[in-house]
């Protein structure tokens, strides 16, 4: 333990510091306020023993910048006062500065043991609070990101797509830019489950996952899963045209990967369908997000019924009619 002493009448210091010593402690000696900050500084202290009347800068401003500095590192180090008198006005001010405690001088070598001994203890439950802070800010995080993520794919999960589809709408409406959504599912999976069991569907599940998530270009693109056999992905700053490249280049992709689906009517392969839509959010319009999924999922609907394996977009960017949202519902194909 290391522990600074402040104090301008070298008799007394000395004195104290030789207690210290014989205690076991390191001591530190610093003979006016200026020098005391810079060793306090340089040093970090465990305790800092604080004289009030000083030439230059007196105690009670030492004590306020020790606070000021610390507050800035989240450090924080008890401050024991040590005073000629006991008057109640320097007492006052003392705490007020910062201050712990207060010792008056002559020290007594007993009550400054006692003190020193309290002031360690409480120093001690302060560290032991840090880390717990610490280790429950950790596992916070953790939480949070477990929170956001699919177990099954270790993609997002729906609660990460909502939530980044709000921020993306917004990002999107201020900046006036098209946010294209893309709603992907696996065709016939159920199939593909009762032929090669559930086990293997999950791990099918976790290669379609994975390849989508190969396909995106962007920093800002999100692949998730919105559930089951159905995964989203959020294009923000993305038009119509560039929303149905990367779709058409996901149903592509998932395909080569050419993983045996022997019952599906579409393909022997696994294969997705894949519904577009496209935006600019108006301003204070989150309301119309839901309009937005729908959207992409008619499109996906439409695609299905068109005979699987394929893409479909609602045409153009979708206009804004009214108070709310409206779509242009006209659809486009596109099949490889
Ligand atoms: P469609 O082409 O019309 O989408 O046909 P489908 O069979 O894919 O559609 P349906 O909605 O009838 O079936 C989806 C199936 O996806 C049902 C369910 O068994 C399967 N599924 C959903 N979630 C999981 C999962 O986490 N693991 C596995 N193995 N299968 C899942
Ligand atoms: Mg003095
Ligand atoms: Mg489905
Ligand atoms: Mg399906």
């Amino acid at each position: 333990m290391k522990i600074l002493i402040i104090e301008d009448t070298i008799t007394s210091a000395t004195v104290v510091c030789n207690w210290l010593t014989n205690m076991g402690l390191s001591a530190l000696h610093a003979k006016t306020g200026e020098e005391g900050l810079e060793v306090f500084r340089r040093e970090r202290p465990d305790l800092v023993l604080l004289d009030i009347i000083m030439p230059g800068i007196d105690g009670f401003e030492v004590a306020r910048c020790i606070r000021r500095f610390e507050k800035h590192h989240g450090w924080w180090t008890p401050i024991i006062f040590l005073t000629a008198r006991a008057d109640e006005n320097d007492l006052q001010c003392a705490i007020d500065a910062g201050g712990d405690d207060y010792l008056i001088k002559p020290v007594s070598e007993v009550v400054l043991k006692a003190k020193i001994h309290a002031m360690r203890r409480m120093a001690h439950m302060r560290d032991s609070l840090r880390k717990t802070q610490d280790k429950l800010r950790k596992a916070n995080e953790q939480l949070q990101r477990l929170s956001a993520i699919d177990s099954l794919t270790g993609i997002a999960n729906r609660r990460r797509f909502d939530t980044t589809l709000l921020h993306e709408w917004r990002r999107c409406s201020r900046s006036a830019l098209p946010l294209s959504l893309l709603v992907i599912d696996v065709d016939l999976f159920k199939l593909f489950n009762d032929h090669y069991g559930h086990q293997m569907g999950d791990e099918c599940l976790k290669i379609v996952a994975h390849t989508l998530q190969e396909r995106t270009r962007r920093l800002d693109d999100l692949v998730a899963r919105y559930g089951g056999e159905e995964f989203a992905v959020i294009l923000p700053e993305t038009d119509p045209e560039g929303a149905l490249a990367v779709a058409e280049d996901m149903r592509v992709g998932i395909a080569a990967l050419r993983v045996d689906h022997a019952w599906s009517t579409v393909a022997p392969v696994v294969t997705v369908s894949i519904g577009v839509a496209s935006i600019i959010p108006p301003k204070d319009s989150e309301a119309g997000i839901p309009a937005l999924i729908k959207a992409a999922d008619d499109a996906l609907y439409h695609a299905k019924e068109s005979g699987r394996n394929q893409v479909k977009q609602v045409k153009g960017v979708i206009r804004v009619v009214g108070p709310g949202v409206g779509f242009n519902r006209r659809l486009v194909s596109k099949r490889g």
